[in-house]
């Protein structure tokens, strides 16, 4: 098929997800450039969406999340494991679990200790400042004014308080904002809602920007690659109701399109490793090999209790009381329905001689029957998932065919590395130690998963490679940093092409030591301003 050539713009956006939403706005905030948002899914409007509850409904709703599944792998015993991703304006931020976290310091530090310089926490800390608008308490590094809601969650149930004084009693202390300077300790998570209802990237940031002449937003288009010409990114290949258009891209293209997306789209415009390339029926237009290497995720298990006394959201969301928290809702904007995936936190180190937290919890009261799809159990229950903040596996994206519609193949190589498994055998052995301790004594019947006879760290592991699961932190894709085996240099800018920028969770180096929407934004808000300075400077 000829595409049409359609229209010019300044900037081409590809992807209206969380870093996209954040790009289209500040990049036609001063009206001196236009701008163009590309986004293959629809306006990101649902009854499910605002309501925090409804995560598990959209985990598993085609019109917003484009349902991706790994490969199978020997590592985690051959399972196809789901991998969710947001489709529509908010991307994934209209699916998530809502928690905030930003990462810890050296986690930035580190990036800048690998070349990417302007990316130390000290450099960064002035953009997560910039998005946040934190109504908690906290230190001076929190910020108050800006465009995305940070509060925390507003159910505290007491088999919630039990579990935290559970952690203090095994010697883990409540810490009250996490995203301070210090990250260790348990206490409540942080979400982005405002009033009980979740704040997509697109409600926070594009939905005030959607009047401005120099911001166009099309939805339903399908970028299928990026158009080069000498050297440089001309502009981008789209399908919109299965015709196809071309736009021209002045000054440039941004890829927001995410970790796993991303990686693909430059591939199926002819950038990445030749042997991928040649493999899949694509001529090689720039030879790139870190494309759809380096990819990093969380990988979460979890283990459940049955709980003694009807506490829990197993019973809390059947018949009439189920009746009672949707009036409790609608009425007041309070109460079950407002919670996502996350309640209670903890971060604790699982070697003394760490720096900071390598493992996180998220506990819930609530135990699930299918956890891939959040099906909850009928009899009383309670969770806890457990993840090491910093895998040291690297997994692998990349296309098998030239046709865009078909998926990529995503190999996760999740515990493949030896720390990765002591760690996450360390993770769930202080799980159970907390959830041993004498405040949890009114609530905890047993241990059903993995359950009493799971004793040595042979049976933990196989626990772990039977059950675990992605907690949906994929980045990596197209790593940020100086070596030639990178993908973008620190200005966000592909490697030998020029007017071409990666401006999403692809571009991480390694993976932030927390749940990654908060980094995305970082990233998207600094990456603004990059090209913005490159842009004047044109
Ligand atoms: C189910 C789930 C739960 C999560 N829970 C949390 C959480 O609780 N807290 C947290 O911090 N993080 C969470 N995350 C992770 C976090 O949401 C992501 O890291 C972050 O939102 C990724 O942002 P992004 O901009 O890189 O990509 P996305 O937000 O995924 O945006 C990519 C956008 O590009 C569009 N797109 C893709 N390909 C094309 C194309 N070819 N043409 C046009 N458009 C295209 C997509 O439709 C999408 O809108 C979760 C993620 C998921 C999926």
């Amino acid at each position: 098929m000829t595409p049409t050539t359609s229209e010019a713009y300044d900037h081409v956006i590809v992807g209206g997800g969380t870093a996209g939403c954040v790009l289209a706005a500040r990049l036609s905030e001063d009206g001196r450039r236009n701008v163009l948002l590309l986004e293959a899914g629809g306006e990101g409007k649902g009854f499910w969406i605002p309501i925090p509850a409804g995560f598990s409904k959209l985990l598993v709703n085609p019109a917003f999340n484009w349902r991706f599944w790994s490969e199978p792998e020997e590592a985690t015993h051959n399972r196809r494991i789901a991998i969710p991703r947001g489709k529509g304006l908010g991307g994934s931020t209209l699916i998530n679990g809502m928690i905030y976290v930003r990462g810890q310091a050296q986690d930035f530090d580190g990036w800048a200790q690998q070349g990417c310089t302007g990316w130390s926490f000290d450099d960064v800390l002035p953009y997560f400042r910039k998005l946040e608008a934190f109504d908690g308490e906290g230190d001076g590094s929190r910020g108050r004014e800006g465009p995305f809601p940070v509060t925390g969650v507003r159910e505290h149930p007491e088999i919630a308080e039990a579990f935290i004084a559970a952690a203090g009693q095994a010697g883990y202390p409540r810490n009250r904002d996490y995203n301070g300077l210090t990250q260790d300790g348990f206490g409540y998570y942080q979400v982005n809602q405002r009033n009980g209802r979740r704040i997509t990237a697109a409600d926070a940031y594009l939905t005030p920007a959607r009047q401005r002449p120099n911001l166009r937003v099309l939805t339903g288009a399908h970028v299928l690659r990026v158009d080069l010409k000498g050297g440089r990114a001309t502009g981008v290949t789209y399908r919109v109701d299965g015709t196809e258009h071309q736009v021209i891209a002045r000054h440039g293209v941004i890829l927001t399109a995410g970790a796993i997306q991303t990686p693909h789209l430059l591939e199926l415009s002819g950038i990445g490793d030749p042997t991928v390339l040649a493999a899949a029926g694509i001529a090689v237009r720039h030879e790139l090999p870190g494309v759809g290497a380096n990819y990093i995720d969380h990988f979460c298990t979890r283990m459940n209790w049955r709980v003694k006394l009807p506490v829990t959201l197993n019973e809390a969301t059947r018949g009439w009381r189920l009746g009672a928290a949707v009036a409790q809702y609608f009425l007041t904007r309070k109460g079950i329905l407002t919670l996502g995936t996350g309640l209670a936190h903890g971060f604790v180190r699982t070697r003394p001689d760490l720096e900071g937290p390598d493992v996180q919890y998220f506990f819930m009261h609530a135990s699930y029957a299918n956890a891939a799809e959040r099906k909850l159990d009928r009899e009383p229950g309670m969770t806890i998932g457990v993840t090491q903040l910093r895998p040291e596996s690297r997994g692998t994206i990349h296309l098998h065919a030239p046709d865009p519609d078909v998926p990529p193949a995503i190999r996760p190589n999740f515990l493949a590395a030896l720390t990765d498994q002591q760690c996450m055998v360390a993770g769930m052995k202080i799980a159970r130690e907390i959830v041993g301790q004498a405040s949890m004594d009114p609530y905890r019947a047993y241990e059903m998963a993995p359950g009493g006879t799971c004793q040595s760290d042979a049976n933990w592991l196989a626990f772990a490679r039977d059950n675990g699961q992605t907690i949906y932190h994929a980045c990596g894709t197209a790593r940020m940093g100086r070596s030639s085996d990178s993908v973008v240099d620190p200005n966000l800018r592909v490697r030998g092409i020029e007017g071409l920028w990666v401006a999403d969770a692809s571009v991480m180096p390694t993976i932030v030591s927390g749940n990654t929407q908060a980094a995305v934004l970082m990233i998207a808000e600094k990456a603004a301003d990059l090209i913005r300075t490159d842009s004047l400077a044109a």
